[in-house]
């Protein structure tokens, strides 16, 4: 067996909060000293510095990205009899609100090169109880949503984001993930592109009607003057949170700058092999969240890295219509796409901190585990 020199891990937090040390040692004191823990204006500055990021009006903090779609729905009463349409291949978190909710996910399957919807794909599914379309912009990257919108406009369908992997990614004319809908929603999942010290999650919206309202069911019903206008719930963003999101925002474009980077260099070494990338969707721009790459016999593949010292992950290793909790809203057709993918796929180390070496390091023992697993492979 041979071991590489040097471990190289998937995702290395502890080097990308390293230079920040201070800063957060700092905040954790602070937090201790002033017993300001909920409820302070480090939320709403931070909300603001979001809203502005995103390039939208409004942005509400809720305590994890699965709230932010959850809570989404709810203030647009979306519930039962309602079907929401999502693709196949995503995290479950994007589904389960649908069904949290009450309401139906329909599952759509994905474009072969990016593993994102489509808007065919979309007309494809949408029915007279399509109330909402919520595309992922997964892996990072954002789809073609000007296709998308025309579809939902002429089907008079709510278009929402699940932008929790795609932090300041850019649409093709432009304009960032997050507002290109009528609700976008963030997860800021310590592993996200920008993540908390522990959960939390955020809705973007222009529309000043769905952000009062995500306010208000996310906080126990409360309108004013202490009035609980309807039964809601306890969704927070607290400060610490908000304030350590506000120290790493600063850093968001040089990390993901430094991720575009990361996957280029990956594409010179892995273009033109068996090694198959996803392609860029024209126009727009990736934040990579997620370095994704299919291969035969993944399985072998990983196990060959993994004993290199190579941390990899699967990202999905089932479509959502494939585990038991959705089982039930399977559509009666395959997704051959989404079911294809999820046992070819296999994401690389991919984060801010990785250096060109580590990047080399990592392609040319995927090259090499290729070729070795085919061989072995081979009757
Ligand atoms: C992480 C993630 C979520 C859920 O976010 P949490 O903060 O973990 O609740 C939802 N959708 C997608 C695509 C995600 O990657």
């Amino acid at each position: 067996m041979t071991v590489a020199t040097e471990a190289i891990a998937f995702l290395d937090l502890t080097a990308l909060h390293k230079p920040l040390r201070h800063q957060l040692d700092r905040l954790w004191a602070e937090t201790l000293d002033t017993s300001s823990f909920i409820g302070g204006d480090a939320v709403s500055d931070f909300e603001a510095q979001w809203a502005q990021y995103c390039g939208v009006e409004h942005a509400i903090g809720v305590a994890n990205g699965t709230d932010a779609i959850e809570l989404t729905l709810a203030a647009l009463a979306i519930g039962p009899g309602d079907e929401v349409l999502v693709p196949a291949n995503t995290f479950v978190a994007t589904a389960e609100a649908v069904v949290t909710v009450g309401a139906t996910p329909v599952f759509a399957d994905v474009d072969p090169q990016t593993l994102l919807i489509t808007a065919d794909l979309i007309e494809a599914a949408i029915t007279p109880r399509t109330r909402a379309v919520l595309v992922v912009h997964l892996y990072g990257q954002v789809p073609d949503m000007e296709a998308i919108a025309r579809v939902c406009e002429r089907h008079e369908v709510l278009l929402l984001e699940d932008s929790a992997q795609a932090h300041g990614a850019l649409a093709a004319d432009g304009r960032k993930a997050g507002g290109l809908g009528r609700a976008g929603t963030f997860s800021f999942y310590p592993g996200k592109n920008l993540g908390a010290l522990g959960d939390g999650g955020a809705v973007t919206t222009n529309d000043a009607e769905l952000a009062a309202s995500i306010r208000i069911l996310a906080n126990h019903g409360r309108g004013d003057h202490l009035l609980h206008v309807v039964s809601g719930r306890n969704s927070r963003l607290d400060n610490l949170q908000a304030r350590c999101l506000s120290i790493k925002l600063a850093h968001l474009d040089t990390w993901n700058r430094r991720r575009r980077e990361v996957h280029a260099r990956y594409r010179q070494h892995l273009v033109g092999t068996p090694v198959q990338q996803l392609t860029q969707v024209t126009g727009t721009q990736s934040v990579h969240h997620l370095e994704v790459i299919r291969v035969a016999n993944r399985d072998a593949v990983r196990s060959y890295l993994d004993e290199r010292g190579i941390g990899t992950g699967i990202h999905y290793a089932r479509p959502c219509h494939q585990h038991p909790a959705f089982e039930r809203f399977a559509p009666k057709h395959p997704l051959p796409v989404s079911e294809f993918a999820a046992i070819s796929q296999l994401s690389l180390p991919m984060h801010p901190m990785m250096s060109d070496g580590q990047v080399d390091s990592v392609a040319a023992q995927v090259l090499r585990a290729v070729e070795e697993c085919d061989a072995n492979a081979a009757p």
